[in-house]
């Protein structure tokens, strides 16, 4: 059995939890810097990143969430999550979590229309994933250790480093659960070579 948390402070939370199922999963959603220590893998849902953030500062999130990172437990964030994921944020002096190296760009989707929806062919997981963008970042670029996994428009719209794992649109709004799916097997691969 493994566990995975979804970052309930803000944002689509209950999509996400649903998104995660599978027989060897239990899902939680944290809401107590506490939760931390009991979970393997964590989401950062959609939602205002800067709303996001004011909350993790709240709730004493911040330093527990770096050493979170730290151990290299793997971490998915969409949308808003990648924002607080990036090592950058453009037109920003300073980034939120900084656990990716990746500048992006917040709002810079759908700017006349506020969202979208398309099919993206998302490298390791499926060539046919249902994308919706929401008020989305893109990802203007990624460090040599990340891998770009989607782009669309000719912008990246998802990537990896490690264990960590980024998109700028919001893959828990589709009955489509490959791209967390994908996640439960980064977490159980992850599981795995800390117990060996
Ligand atoms: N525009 C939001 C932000 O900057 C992200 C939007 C979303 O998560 N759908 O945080």
């Amino acid at each position: 059995m493994i566990t995975i948390g979804v970052l309930a402070l803000q944002g689509a939370v209950r999509e996400h939890v649903k998104a995660l199922a599978a027989p060897d999963v239990q899902v939680v959603t944290i809401k107590h810097t506490e939760q931390l220590e009991t979970i393997d893998g964590l989401v950062f849902p959609g939602g205002e990143s800067t709303t996001m953030r004011r909350l993790i500062n709240q709730y004493g999130f911040f330093d527990p969430l770096i050493a979170f990172a730290n151990q290299r437990k793997p971490i998915f964030g969409t949308c808003a999550g990648a924002i607080l994921m990036a090592s950058e944020i453009v037109g920003q002096t300073e980034p939120h979590l900084s656990v990716m190296d990746m500048t992006v760009e917040r709002n810079a989707f759908g700017r006349q229309k506020e969202s979208f929806e398309v099919m993206l062919d998302m490298k390791n997981v499926a060539p046919d994933i249902e994308a919706v963008f929401i008020r989305a970042p893109i990802i203007q670029s990624v460090g040599a250790n990340a891998n770009i996994l989607a782009a669309y428009e000719g912008q990246i719209v998802a990537a990896q480093q490690g264990p960590f794992l980024a998109c700028s649109f919001h893959p828990e709004l589709t009955d489509d659960d490959r791209m967390h799916q994908y996640f439960v097997q980064m977490v159980r691969e992850s599981v795995k070579q800390v117990h060996h």
